[in-house]
């Protein structure tokens, strides 16, 4: 039977834990903010090693998502889930309809979307015990996998960026070096190819490096060098925390600006690193944001306006790189200034 807690953790409206033991299901849910509108974010498997790993990972998620939500214009707040377990071998249908009474526990406060180690027809499955859902296959209802949207998202803040530091936001002949091509990571080399760009990739999974090198004609090199390899422009699409105090001196491109979240380990350290280099970022939170886009243009909404949306992704770039230049601080930094001032807090 399923047990929830609601835990008081400072800065979040809820916090709920769901437990059911006899069917191996363990996750949380964070609400980070609803001033703006209900919450929206994505659930995420991941093999925790305890609970509070897994609490940690969930209300910084669920910090970013507010942010994300605010920077880009839309009247949603911040909220993310987590289920405690291998997405390979523990995700069963009674996981995931647990996960769906968790959800509708909450009445609303929080909508769910996927994110790593949940798929579009896992939610679904999800949607079988709450309406709170978005991201369904096209048959339940949903606008589907997101990541072509966050992909456009990206290489509209690539263009925004190229324009303030290389004058032009032209992308032929630029050398992007791609850290993952996934989901996020294939869409935007697809698009980076057509505008132009030579690719440079890396990639945990073989064969999804070799597709690259195929369909492209990409460089690939080893994971260890994709960082450090001379480029315009480097795009983390894997993973976070891949900005660090040991990376960032080995970094040769001009420009960091990829889909993945929390790229820096050390937020009150690493952006300050990469400015004294004279590295510009773009704050993962409004570059990946088209994907986030998407599914509440088209599902909450109920519009179909999902690309000028996103065009307006480059505005925001440009004016995150724009205030960051005149006040002499980390486009992160001014990020998290423009974002909060429009959540109200
Ligand atoms: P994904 O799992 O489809 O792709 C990630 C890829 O990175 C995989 O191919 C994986 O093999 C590779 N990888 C893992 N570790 C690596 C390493 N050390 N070096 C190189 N490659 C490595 O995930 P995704 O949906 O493409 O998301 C990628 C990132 O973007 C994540 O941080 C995610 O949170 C973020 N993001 C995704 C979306 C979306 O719409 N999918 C939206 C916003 C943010």
């Amino acid at each position: 039977m399923l047990e929830i807690k609601h835990l008081k953790v400072k800065g979040f409206e809820t916090v709920a834990v769901g437990k059911d033991p006899a069917a191996n299901f363990h996750a949380i849910i964070a609400v980070h903010s609803t001033r703006l509108g209900p919450s929206l974010g994505g659930i995420r498997m991941w093999p925790y090693k305890n609970e509070k790993e897994a609490l940690q990972d969930v209300l910084r998620l669920a910090n970013a998502m507010s942010k994300k939500a605010a920077i880009s214009g839309l009247q949603v707040g911040g909220g993310k889930a987590v289920i405690i377990g291998n997405p390979e071998k523990e995700k069963t249908p009674t996981v995931l309809h647990l996960m769906g009474a968790l959800i509708d526990s909450l009445k609303g406060q929080y909508i769910a979307a996927k994110d790593s180690g949940i798929v579009p027809e896992d939610l679904n499955v999800v949607s079988e015990k709450t309406r709170h859902v978005t991201g369904t296959t096209g048959k339940h209802g949903g606008s589907g996998d997101p990541s072509l949207s966050t992909a456009k998202g990206v290489l509209k803040g690539m263009q925004a960026a190229s324009q303030v530091v290389f004058g032009s936001q032209n992308l032929n002949n630029r050398v992007v070096a791609i850290q993952g091509v996934g989901h996020v990571g294939w869409n935007l080399g697809n698009l980076l190819v057509k505008h132009g760009a030579n690719l440079i990739v890396a990639d945990l999974q073989q064969e999804r490096a070799a597709r690259a090198q195929r369909a492209w004609k990409a460089e690939v090199v080893p994971l260890s060098r994709i960082h450090r390899v001379p480029a315009d422009i480097f795009a983390p699409c894997a993973l976070g925390g891949v900005l660090n105090a040991k990376t960032i001196p080995q970094l040769r491109a001009s420009i960091v600006a990829g889909g993945a979240n929390n790229q820096f380990l050390d937020e009150e350290r690493d952006p300050y690193l990469l400015m004294r280099r004279n590295i510009v970022h773009v704050p993962d939170y409004v570059l990946n944001a088209g994907g986030l886009i998407q599914l509440v243009v088209r599902e909450v909404l109920h519009q179909r306006r999902v690309a000028s949306w996103i065009n307006n992704i480059q505005r925001t770039v440009r004016q995150v790189l724009t205030e960051s230049l005149r006040d002499n601080l980390p486009p992160l930094i001014v990020a998290n200034r423009l974002a909060l001032e429009k959540i109200g807090t």
